[in-house]
């Protein structure tokens, strides 16, 4: 059976340790402020914020939400992120996705002050990711690699595969593998027999939200699965809601040898990551 990786449990550690940090942070200075813009009414998105400013709100990082109608136009957005960017009180800024389809959210998170980018998208992050620097890590990515670290699983000369090339996760993950020295391959909806090239990998990680779309035939025995994806589905005996991944879990944890949840695996990491980011982000402001 595999071991099963607790990202819930190490959201709770991280995010007890941040509170620590910031509850013992000189008395003189404010403390880590991070702001939310959400726009329209989107029901995942509501919460999906709540979630976010309740961890705010444990940790002791002050949460700024700007939620704005549906049919807000382009430049208001545009006006409120440069507000923040100004603004002395807050060291993150987040954009809550998906935006209605008449904004053009490319433009607004490249918007954001890069040292602002707590979602660490913005090009220039992006950037130094591509260059091996420091900045802001996209916090989905950088959640996969603190479960990793965690656990001692160390990625290096590992066949890493990830499946999904989003900005949001795909391509990040698969940089920051390769900067764990992992040898890593990048799949997606053209790629030709996908479970034979994931049957090859040591480290596998799932990010394409499609429920429960790898089974047991795609894994070599041992393998560390990391299931990135979130879907809802109605389950068949109580018809009520419930989540799943892109693993079909029953299936593959008797072969794995270690292998995340959802929920409680990757999702809890994501919400830390960006309390981490706004955190990095102060220190850097106060040198703290
Ligand atoms: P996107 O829809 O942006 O990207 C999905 C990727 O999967 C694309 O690259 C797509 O390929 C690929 N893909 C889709 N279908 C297939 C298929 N049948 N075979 C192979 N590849 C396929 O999604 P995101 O990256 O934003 O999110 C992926 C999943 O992760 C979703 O379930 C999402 O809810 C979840 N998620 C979870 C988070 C967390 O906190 N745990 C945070 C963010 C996302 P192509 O590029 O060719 O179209």
């Amino acid at each position: 059976m595999a071991q099963r990786l607790d990202g819930k449990a190490l959201a709770q550690k991280i995010q007890a340790q941040l509170a620590t940090d910031i509850s013992q942070r000189d008395p003189n200075l404010r403390p880590p402020g991070l702001a939310v813009v959400m726009v329209g009414d989107n029901p995942a998105s509501a919460a999906y914020v709540r979630n976010k400013e309740r961890a705010c709100d444990r940790i002791g990082i002050t949460s700024f939400g700007s939620h704005l109608p549906a049919d807000t136009a382009q430049e208001t957005v545009a006006e409120l992120i440069d507000q923040l960017n100004n603004d002395e009180r807050v060291d993150g800024i987040l954009i809550q996705l998906p935006l209605p389809s008449h904004l053009d959210s490319v433009a607004l998170l490249n918007r954001i002050a890069p040292d602002k980018d707590a979602d660490g998208l913005h090009p220039e992050n992006m950037g130094r990711l591509m260059r091996g620097e420091a900045g802001l890590r996209s916090c989905t990515p950088a959640g996969v690699m603190a479960v990793l670290k965690e656990y001692n699983i160390d990625a290096t000369g590992q066949k890493a595969v990830v499946l999904g090339r989003s900005i949001l996760v795909g391509k990040p993950m698969a940089l920051m593998l390769l900067a764990a020295n992992a040898t890593v391959t990048m799949a997606h909806s053209r790629t030709e027999d996908l479970p034979a090239l994931c049957r090859q990998a040591d480290i596998l990680v799932a990010a394409v939200g499609r429920p429960n779309m790898i089974n047991s035939d795609w894994i070599k025995p041992g393998a560390t699965v990391i299931d990135v994806g979130i879907n809802r589905i109605e389950d068949e005996t109580s018809g009520k809601a419930r989540l799943v991944g892109d693993i079909d879990f029953a299936s593959v944890e008797p072969i794995a040898g270690a292998i995340t949840p959802v929920p409680g695996g990757i999702g809890p990491m994501t919400v830390t990551m960006l309390m981490h980011n706004t955190v990095l982000s102060y220190r850097k402001r106060f040198n703290g």
